[in-house]
C-alpha cells in the first residue's frame, strides 16, 4: 500500500485484518477488543480536554488527537471484522436512517445562527 492512497472504508477492513492475522497473529476477543475500544475513546477523551477543555499537558507531553482517533478507527474496523459487520454497508444505512430521522430536527439551529449572524452585522461599529 503507497501510504498515501486513499483508503476505503472497505479497505480498512482488509488492511486490519491483514495486520491482525500477520502481524498481531490473531484477534483478541471480541470482548476485549471492546475494552480497547473503551481504553481508546478514553484517551480520544484525554486528548480533547488537554487540547479544548481545562486539563493541561504534562511536561513534555506532545498531543496527538490524530492518532488517538485512529486507534478508535482501528479497533472498530477490528471489531466490525470478527463479528461479521460490513462497515460500508453499515454506514450506508446508518446515514439513511439519520437523515430520515432527523431531516428537520436542527433547523432551528440554522435559523437561531442567522439571526445571530444578523444581529452581528446591524450592531454598530465602535
Ligand atoms: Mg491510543
Amino acid at each position: 500500500m503507497n501510504p498515501k492512497d486513499e483508503i476505503s472504508i472497505a479497505g480498512l477492513q482488509r488492511i486490519v485484518d491483514q495486520w491482525i492475522t500477520e502481524i498481531g497473529h490473531g484477534y483478541f476477543s471480541p470482548l476485549t477488543n471492546m475494552a480497547v475500544l473503551a481504553e481508546e475513546t478514553g484517551e480520544v477523551a484525554r486528548q480533547m480536554s488537554r487540547l479544548y477543555g481545562d486539563q493541561t499537558f504534562k511536561e513534555g507531553e506532545k498531543p496527538d488527537l490524530a492518532d488517538e482517533l485512529a486507534d478508535v478507527v482501528w479497533v472498530v474496523a477490528a471489531i466490525a471484522n470478527q463479528t461479521g459487520v460490513d462497515l460500508t454497508e453499515a454506514i450506508r444505512q446508518n446515514i439513511i436512517k439519520k437523515t430520515r430521522r432527523d431531516l428537520h430536527r436542527h433547523e432551528h439551529r440554522k435559523a437561531s445562527s442567522e439571526n445571530s449572524e444578523n444581529s452581528e452585522n446591524s450592531e454598530p461599529r465602535n
